[in-house]
């Protein structure tokens, strides 16, 4: 365990001015709070935020990090609250050390293989200072450094499967490869540990056989480097088990003939020095065709370069070489961790910009120095990540949404019985309305009631798809109720106009014939308008001969109500069948005051019109879709309303004629919504406008006042489709 004292002298070493008050404080702190608490390896819980603490001083992170480290488990598993984190280590530290916290506790979610891209996208999302992730994969490393601790191997390998499908690849994104491998390692140890001993079995033979071909491939490299002058730095290593097994596997190819399982690495002062080393290595030794990449001009997407090549070198070994500057080593090494690293003499680096940089805008700086289509797309791919978030359920299991996505998204996304019978969300323990954003790694819990239904209210909140469609339905499948119920108002009348009755079972057994299942759908299809009741009628007494008069009867009647000017039973429009779906036709806008009839149209419930439509004309043959109604009560009740009056105007075409157009409208208390010129010729205008108004009589006073003035030519209520 290191020392109090020895990880203040580690942090001063790299970075002089670095806040040791400060680290002497957090050290303290984490080691009172965790107090007792053991790990599984029996030593004291407070050697885990140390070792993290020691990881990211290897990477010679700012001091923030390294307190964050100290830190990353107290305000889960201590005392430990935000406002004492904020109050002893300021806020920076307590925004670090939050954003840990919430990685944490989305790891404890049971995380399924095939979730693990969203994990990856969650984490990344999550992580909105790249110090958070940074201290996280810390966290991690040292975990798996001590999962042999563990008794359970199926969870070992459960931790060692999270590691490798969530962890590798976000250390790779982010580029810190020295964290990467190990956690490569580890995990493949634990997740095969057959192959891993039989690599290591092999590796450990090879060595023993060849004694040492490291050392002497080093020494030949270096001498043959050293007699061009070129002053470099050559290390060289066996390939760890599992870059091995992965070649294995892509090349599907036994250990055998796996022949480069070797090597090196040169690193320069400069760049131009890269080359030249390359040069040398080509002119000595035969190179491997294809094995070659150029990654300093071209550097990879996050921010990796280098020169790598293949040859057959000393004693005819095929070896790999990999040339890059000191500098580049850094950043491969560490990533976007080198540049929050402790610089000598470049101060603190971008460490003191950390704050408000997100890291997602240093992955976009690094993917601006190499524009290629392969980077852009993956510039693509991580904006993708911001139009997404993740929720998860109560049992942990990861919901993925669009953003803006509400708890009623959520609900039907977990199940479309969960969305219709939703009736209240609790986000992270907390009630909150349905209408509510959901955020990143929002835990969120679903009430639901038996007797609940979808709101259309909802519509106007939701965001996906699924939630929409299924509102949409449930609206529709509500519509066919109130049209089952006008169709047994309609067909009952049909059966009363010829003196006969009719019972549910006559006309079940006849349903069948109008492709209806049941009674119900029978009265349904009648209502929408797609079956007509006559029809019903004929069905059921085939022999019977229908009155002429039926049809006359009705428009009898109706000529009788209009010439009447007065009280021809009228029937309230609500009153007709209550919730029942009614518009207000666009060829004759009726208006209170206006003598209406509806009718019942084909699938879109009851169509108002006025008495003198010209539509009508066309529903002279179905009586039975004609409905009589009347406007609820003429008087009262229609202020607050206001209704779409049509008129067509012809109008002189002089200057200033259309402003006193709708001078005279507006003066009058009406209100202009919709102008469609149809004719323009060179004298005159003709044109259709749209006026709010509260009813016949308003209309009638606006086309008054619209006829008595001189550039108006001829006025009319429109009667047009
Ligand atoms: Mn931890």
């Amino acid at each position: 365990m290191i020392r109090q004292y020895e990880l203040v002298e580690i942090v001063k070493a790299y970075d002089p001015d670095a806040d040791e008050d400060a680290i002497n404080r957090a050290y303290v702190y984490a080691m009172k709070m965790h107090g007792s608490q053991m790990r599984a390896s029996g030593d004291p819980y407070f050697s885990h935020p140390l070792e993290v603490a020691g990881i990211l001083t290897e990477m010679k992170l700012d001091t923030a990090s390294v307190i964050t480290a100290l830190l990353h488990d107290t305000i889960e598993d201590t005392e430990a609250t935000a406002e004492d984190i904020k109050r002893l280590f300021g806020d920076e530290v307590l925004r670090l050390v939050e954003g840990v916290t919430k990685l944490t506790r989305i790891e404890f979610q049971n995380a399924e293989a095939k979730q693990a891209e969203n994990f990856r996208k969650l984490v990344l999302a999550m992580s909105e200072d790249i110090r958070v992730l940074l201290v996280k994969l810390a966290d991690r490393l040292h975990n798996m450094r001590t999962l042999h601790h563990i008794k359970k191997p199926e969870k070992r390998k459960r931790i060692a499967l999270e590691t490798l499908e969530i962890y590798v690849p976000l250390a790779e994104r982010v580029g810190v490869n020295k964290i990467k491998n190990e956690l490569e390692d580890i995990a493949f140890q634990n997740l095969n540990p057959d192959a891993y001993d039989s690599i290591t079995t092999r590796l450990k033979f090879l060595r023993e056989e060849g004694e040492s071909v490291v050392t002497d491939i080093l020494k030949e490299l270096r001498e043959k480097l050293g007699e061009a002058d070129l002053e470099v730095n050559v290390t060289g290593r066996e390939k760890s088990p599992y870059s091995i097994w992965k070649k294995m596997q892509k090349k599907n190819i036994s250990f055998e003939q796996l022949s480069d399982i070797m090597a090196f690495r040169v690193l320069t002062e400069d760049k131009a020095l890269c080359y030249h080393v390359l040069g040398v290595i080509h002119s000595i030794y035969p190179t491997v065709p294809g094995r070659f990449k150029d990654y300093i001009s071209i550097s990879k997407p996050n921010g990796y370069q280098s020169l790598h090549t293949t040859v057959i070198g000393p004693e005819n070994y095929r070896i790999e070489i990999q040339i890059r500057t000191f500098e580049m080593h850094e950043e491969a090494e560490l990533g976007v961790a080198a540049h929050w690293a402790y610089k000598q003499g470049g101060g603190k680096q971008q460490s003191i910009d950390g704050k408000k940089y997100r890291w997602l805008r240093e992955l976009m700086d690094i993917v601006e120095h190499a524009p290629r289509p392969e980077e852009f797309l993956e510039h693509t791919k991580l904006e993708l990540f911001q139009e997404q978030v993740f929720c998860f359920t109560p049992q942990g299991d990861l919901i993925e949404l669009p953003s803006g996505a509400t708890p009623v998204d959520f609900a039907y996304a977990v199940h479309s019985k969960v969305g219709d019978t939703c009736v209240g969300a609790k986000v992270n323990g907390r009630i909150v309305p349905l209408s509510t954003k959901l955020g990143n790694g929002d835990q969120v819990d679903i009430t639901t009631s038996k007797s609940q239904t979808p709101s259309p209210n909802w519509e106007r909140f939701v965001v996906t798809g699924k939630a929409r469609a299924r509102i949409r339905r449930f609206i529709r499948s509500q519509q066919i109720e109130q049209f089952a119920e006008l169709g047994k108002s309609m067909l009952h009348k049909a059966f009363k106009n010829e003196d006969k009755n009719v019972t549910d079972k006559q006309l079940a057994k006849v349903s069948k014939q109008f492709k209806s299942d049941g009674v119900d759908d029978l009265y349904a299809g009648i209502g929408s308008g797609h079956i007509q009741p006559k029809e019903v009628f004929k069905a059921v007494y085939p022999e019977h001969k229908s009155k002429p008069a039926l049809k006359e009867d009705f428009l009898g009647e109706r000529k009788k109500t209009k010439s009447r000017s007065g009280k021809a039973k009228p029937m309230p429009i609500k009153g007709l069948i209550p919730g029942m779906a009614l518009h207000f036709a666009r060829c004759c806008h009726p208006l209170p005051g206006d003598r209406i009839v509806g009718i019942v149209t084909t699938g879109k419930g009851v169509a108002i019109h006025t008495v003198d439509c010209d539509t009508l004309e066309s529903f002279a043959d179905t009586p039975e879709r004609w409905l009589d109604v009347a406007w609820e009560d003429e008087d009262t009740d229609v202020e607050a309303e206001t209704h779409i009056g049509r008129l067509n105007i012809t109008l002189s075409n002089e200057p200033g004629s259309l402003g006193n157009l709708s001078t005279v409208v507006g003066t009058n208390g009406g209100n202009i919504t919709n102008i469609r010129i149809t004719n323009r010729a060179l004298d005159f205008w003709e044109m259709l406008i749209d006026v709010y108004v509260k009813d016949s009589r308003h209309l009638s006073d606006i086309i008054a006042s619209l006829r008595s003035n001189s550039g108006i030519i001829s006025v009319n209520r429109a009667q047009s489709k």
